[in-house]
């Protein structure tokens, strides 16, 4: 039979094995497919290059991932090598294995340069970003991985180039999912190239000395099989010497020879339950003398990529360290395929669907369980679609530039330098002009053109960049470059705000308010302000909002002050025995000199007189009294509800008694307000900035919504008098929506 054709057999077979429900039709269908489109095309080996695509879906057979992903495997070069389209292989294989082929299409044509470490950690973390779905890259890494295993047929030159990039991309990308048996070969595919004197020497030392590590190897399996059949445990036990990479950094970061290497061997107990585990540990420990601080127990705290297993270094008789790794079945599918051991894990389970969000739930909850603090990082680093906040992006010389998902070619620039942003004028992406509010996408390359002649940066810029270092730049530009027209540009904006808000430039503006506003709005001056509301650090509407606020407060401040002092003034009046009836606030501290109540009950001399809360009297209000019990003489306005003849008691009819107002130098009178309005925003606000416009005291506003749209704002307030409470009423009557103000009575 043709080789080929053989090959795919033998793939059709190992998918058949763990996918019941494999359809063999579609599958033929994708290799006869990519093995058209393919056609004539050879591999460097001189082998036709379908070879190549076949060789990938079998590794991904061998992770166990879905028909899907084998298809995609099977097409993944298609779309970059042939005619093949995203169209016509959605239509021909559904468009999920179009989106994988696609997905993996694109993480191909990125184009990388070594750099630095956390340059690297950003290409990972783009790479992740771009592929979406877990899947993607898992294709990529066996894509990777054949091409690895036939590097032989390139260049010297792609040899390092493409070593370089495994080494220090796909192989801590498959660590970081926690696919070691991948990982492992991929170093060691890449060291051969990278270093390959330093490769040959180990691999050399290893096979002259291979019947002796045999030997060990042997002996002491034998020996841990024979206790565990003591102990009555299952277990299966492999032994091995370390993979060449492993060893090859422990040489190079210890600056050891092969010989002095510490721990060259290792060997793996795999039983079948966790308590196994550690009953192995126990014999382990009992048989051989471990080595103090090299035991790690990751099943009580599992490694952020899900590894798990109990490691202990020992030594026996012949003075050799070893290590040994116990763990279970599980937990060993886990260690060597990582996430995709659990595609194994969920075959039989019918109509999954693969790689959508759901599926990383398990894992979740499982790091989740586990307490484990890099657990979310992994989690954000497994789950690609966690970076759509983030778009990644190269310089020219193939530096990664990490933005907010959104970011334009401004934003960029600003991230570069400010004097690159500032001198901006104008970006290409991938060689094309692009406008500025183009929103830049993960791999691409973005160059800014700059000019000495440039004017900076335009104010609309700070709408068009996505992140706060671009923002924050360009203002600075405008607050040093502009002062004089941010000034200009930030007074005009700042008074046609505070006109909206009913205020006066000269309210705010008075000695005594100016330094509490420019505190509020932390400034020293109000240039300051309107130079930082130019150049965008404020706006005006947040300025002015602050200083309303800050009015408010003023406002009540002054209005509990009074509310302290008029409770004073309450308290003198209602003791009994108190013959003389009010005190002036201001002289209350230190003086005793007591003034009238500015009452005349006719008929007694000095009595008590209190002012009725029901009605609150003002001066030039006709007034009667009523003598209470033990309470002195108290003050009703003659219109109050309960000084109504029909509502006077026949027995009480000798307490009613005329008063009469004097002239009087007491400085205020308290009484009540209730204001009717139509609801709407800022009602309170407006109520108060009339009552502070009348100069007026206010102990107490309280507004609340009536359910037909209308509002009650209850107010009260000290005068002078009836014509100052009239003055109050008639501002409070000019106020928008408000249609009634009435002096409160009779409750
Ligand atoms: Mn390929």
């Amino acid at each position: 039979m043709d080789p080929i054709l053989e090959r795919y057999h033998a793939l059709e077979k190992k998918v058949a094995a763990y996918t019941p429900n494999l359809d063999p039709k579609l599958l033929y269908e994708a290799f006869t497919y990519a093995d058209t489109e393919h056609h004539g095309q050879l591999r460097k080996s001189g082998e036709p290059y379908i070879i190549h695509p076949l060789a990938v879906a079998d590794i991904v057979a061998d992770l166990g991932l879905d028909v899907d992903s084998v298809i995609a495997a099977l097409l993944h070069d298609c779309i970059e090598d042939t005619d093949a389209t995203h169209e016509e292989i959605a239509k021909k294989f559904g468009p999920a294995v179009a989106e994988l082929v696609e997905g993996v299409t694109k993480l191909t044509r990125v184009q990388y340069v070594s750099k630095e470490e956390e340059q690297m950690e950003n290409l990972r973390k783009m790479l992740m970003a771009m592929a979406h779905d877990i899947r993607v890259i898992l294709i990529k890494i066996c894509d990777r991985l054949h091409n690895m295993r036939t590097m032989e047929y390139q260049s010297p030159r792609k040899q390092r180039e493409k070593s370089l990039e495994t080494m220090e991309i796909y192989a801590p990308i498959a660590h970081r999912l926690g696919m070691q048996k991948l990982k492992w070969e991929l170093e060691d595919l890449s060291l051969r190239y990278l270093d390959p004197v330093g490769y040959k020497e180990i691999e050399e030392a290893l096979a002259e000395r291979s019947s002796a590590h045999e030997e060990f190897l042997a002996s002491i399996q034998h020996r841990i099989q024979q206790r565990m059949d003591q102990e009555g445990i299952r277990c299966t036990i492999y032994g091995r010497v370390k993979h060449i990479y492993s060893i090859y950094r422990k040489m190079f970061t210890q600056n050891k020879t092969l010989d002095e290497i510490f721990d060259l061997y290792a060997f793996r107990v795999i039983v079948d339950d966790i308590p196994e585990c550690y009953n192995v540990l126990g014999c382990i420990h009992d048989m051989f003398k471990p080595v103090l601080g090299r035991f790690k127990d990751y099943i009580g705290t599992p490694k952020p990529n899900m590894y798990q297993s109990l490691h202990t270094t020992v030594i026996g008789r012949e003075g050799i360290p070893f290590e040994v790794q116990i763990r279970t079945w599980e937990m060993h599918h886990t260690a060597e395929y990582g996430v995709a051991a659990h595609w194994k894990y969920k075959q039989g389970m019918a109509n999954q669907h693969l790689g959508t969000e759901q599926e990383f739930e398990w894992i979740r909850k499982l790091l989740e369980s586990q307490q484990d603090t890099d657990a979310e990082e992994f989690v954000r680093t497994l789950k690609v679609d966690m970076f759509a906040d983030e778009v990644f992006v190269f310089t020219p010389n193939g530096d990664v530039v990490n933005l907010p998902a959104g970011a334009t070619p401004i934003d960029f620039a600003y991230s570069i330098h400010s004097a690159v942003g500032n001198s901006m004028v104008g970006a290409r992406v991938n060689g094309r002009m692009v406008p500025y509010d183009y929103q830049l996408q993960n791999g691409e390359i973005v160059e800014v053109l700059t000019s000495k002649s440039a004017k900076g940066p335009s104010r609309d810029w700070l709408k068009i960049c996505k992140s706060n270092e671009a923002r924050n730049k360009i203002r600075q530009w405008f607050k040093k470059e502009r002062r004089e027209e941010n000034i200009a540009t930030g007074r005009a904006a700042f008074e046609s705000e505070l006109k909206h808000s009913k205020l006066t430039l000269a309210s705010i503006t008075s000695e005594e308010v100016l330094p509490h506003i420019l505190r509020k709005v932390r400034c020293s001056t109000l240039d300051e302000l309107y130079a930082s509301i130019g150049y965008g650090g404020t706006t005006a509407a947040k300025a002015v909002a602050r200083i309303r606020d800050e009015m408010l407060r003023l406002g009540r401040l002054q209005a509990e002050k009074a509310a302290a002092a008029a409770r004073s003034l309450e308290d003198s009046v209602i003791v009994p025995g108190i013959s003389t009836t009010a005190v002036d606030p201001s002289q209350l501290k230190g003086s005793n000199k007591h003034t009238d109540s500015g009452i005349i009950v006719e008929g007694l001399g000095n009595c008590l007189v209190k002012f009725a809360k029901c009605c609150t009297p003002v001066p030039g209000d006709p007034v009667i009294g009523f003598i209470t019990r033990g309470y002195g003489v108290s003050v009703h306005r003659a219109d109050c509800p309960n000084a109504a003849p029909d509502k006077r008691k026949p027995e009480e009819a000798d307490r009613w008694v005329k008063v009469s107002w004097v002239d009087s130098k007491l400085p205020n009178y308290k009484t009540a307000l209730e204001l009717s309005s139509k609801d709407r925003d800022g009602l309170t606000l407006d109520v108060a900035m009339a009552l502070s416009s009348a100069k007026v005291k206010v102990s107490a506003l309280s507004a609340r919504s009536q359910p037909d749209g209308y509002a009650t704002v209850n107010i009260v307030l000290e005068v002078r008098d009836k014509a100052e409470l009239e003055s109050v009423i008639n501002k409070l009557h000019n106020i928008q929506g408000v249609y009634q103000v009435s002096r409160a009575s009779g409750k």
